[in-house]
């Protein structure tokens, strides 16, 4: 063992008590800080991004749909959608990662990790070395809480923004086909036949400003409202027939699919037609 001469006096004589094969744990001695960072990274919602980014995102994508809908000579773009969907898909993704992160917080063996708050001095040393620092990975992988891609698509399935974004994406080359329940990857065997239509069932005119009641009939929002106001009590019956759902002004608001789906019908038709006059 060769003494580090040029080092001051104080120093020198405290290497000589310290064993010559110390490594320390990465952890020691930030004890203290490392409980604290762990607190900040993996508990509550302190570090939580996800939430502003949903928001972002969402509004960014409403912005997109508006702006389409407000000019008449604009077209839906489908890889600029998928693009929204896939951006609002990955911060889900992280969401539920950041989850499953938060809930090995619980575990037994990080828990009592983090009571362990001695100071590190030449007496804690040796508990500090045979101190089992938790695996975190080891500790994750056994967390059956979470199965990322199933996990992802059950929250998928259940968000009403991202299954908006799905039906649009669907209805840019099927403005009057359903849009087929969950299923994703295989819009094919979803599909149910029977088509929708793009005309108000009262007027038999195509829908310009459609509404959607809260049983999920839509009506051109002049007509619909003409007949509500008709009745004293505004409140009527839906005039669907099989369909006892009781509307009012204030249950109908305004159908956004079925608006994309006749922009949509609009854009096919025109490039039809296109093409007509091409051949
Ligand atoms: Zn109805």
């Amino acid at each position: 063992m060769s003494q580090v001469t040029s080092q001051p006096s104080e120093a020198s004589k405290a290497e000589q008590f310290l064993p010559n094969n110390l490594s320390l744990p990465l952890y020691v001695p930030l004890n203290r800080d490392f409980q604290r960072d762990f607190e900040k990274i993996f508990r509550a919602n302190a570090n939580d991004l996800t939430t502003p980014a949903v928001n972002q995102l969402r509004s960014a994508t409403k912005n997109y749909i508006n702006y389409i809908l407000e000019n008449d000579s604009l077209g839906f773009d489908e890889s600029t959608l998928n693009n929204f969907a896939l951006a609002y898909k990955k911060i889900l993704e992280s969401r539920c990662n950041l989850k499953k992160f938060e809930s090995i917080g619980a575990d037994s063996r990080i828990m009592d990790y983090l009571k362990t708050s001695q100071p590190l001095t030449l007496e804690t040393l040796d508990m500090y070395h045979s101190m089992d620092k938790p695996n975190y990975e080891e500790i994750l992988s056994e967390s059956q809480s979470f199965t990322s891609t199933t996990e992802v698509q059950n929250h998928l399935k259940l968000d009403e923004f991202y299954q908006f974004l799905r039906g649009i994406i669907f209805v840019l080359k099927h403005p009057e086909q359903p849009v087929p329940d969950e299923l994703a990857d295989d819009e094919d065997l979803g599909i149910s036949g029977g088509t929708i239509s793009l005309k108000d069932p009262l007027t038999l005119n195509l829908f310009v400003n459609p509404v959607i009641a809260t049983c999920g009939h839509t009506f051109e929002s002049s007509s619909i409202r003409q007949q509500i106001q008709e009745h004293p009590s505004g409140v009527m019956e839906c005039p669907t027939s099989g369909c006892d759902n009781r509307l009012s002004m204030s249950n109908l608001k305004s159908d956004t699919l079925m608006k994309i789906r006749i922009r949509c019908a609009s854009k096919l038709q025109q490039t039809n037609d296109d093409l007509d006059i091409v051949h």
